[in-house]
């Protein structure tokens, strides 16, 4: 397989819940429609977008990053590190509060207010 002609994407750009380089071979999320894969001769291989693909003869259309080239910049440590620090500051977020807000009074029913006349 060829790649796609395009520069190499480098892995330092990616974020690191998006790659794993925890085995032997790179694996990583395609940026374009996020199936994992993994590399192939340092290229992502051919694979065909499940999500907002274009169909062609009724079979989705291929991925344009197939063959996205993708340069391994980052050390396995290392992104086993920023992997753990964005799952920390994941942990850290919070959800907005929702302040309690009292009950607003009853309508008086209609059949009530027809009765009062
Ligand atoms: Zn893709």
């Amino acid at each position: 397989m060829r790649h796609n002609g395009r520069q190499p994407i480098k892995a330092s750009a990616i974020p690191p819940h998006l790659l794993d380089l925890s085995a032997a071979r790179p694996m990583l999320a395609c940026p374009a429609c996020g199936r994992w894969a993994h590399l192939v001769r340092g290229m992502i291989p051919a694979h065909r977008s499940a999500t907002g693909a274009t169909f062609v003869n009724g079979k989705a259309a291929r991925c344009p990053l197939s063959g996205q080239r993708v340069l391994i910049d980052v050390r396995p440590l290392d992104w086993a590190a920023a992997l753990r620090q964005a799952g920390r500051d994941a942990a850290l977020r919070r959800s907005a509060r929702v302040t309690p807000k009292g009950v607003p009074p009853l309508a008086t029913p209609v059949h009530r207010i027809a009765a009062a006349r």
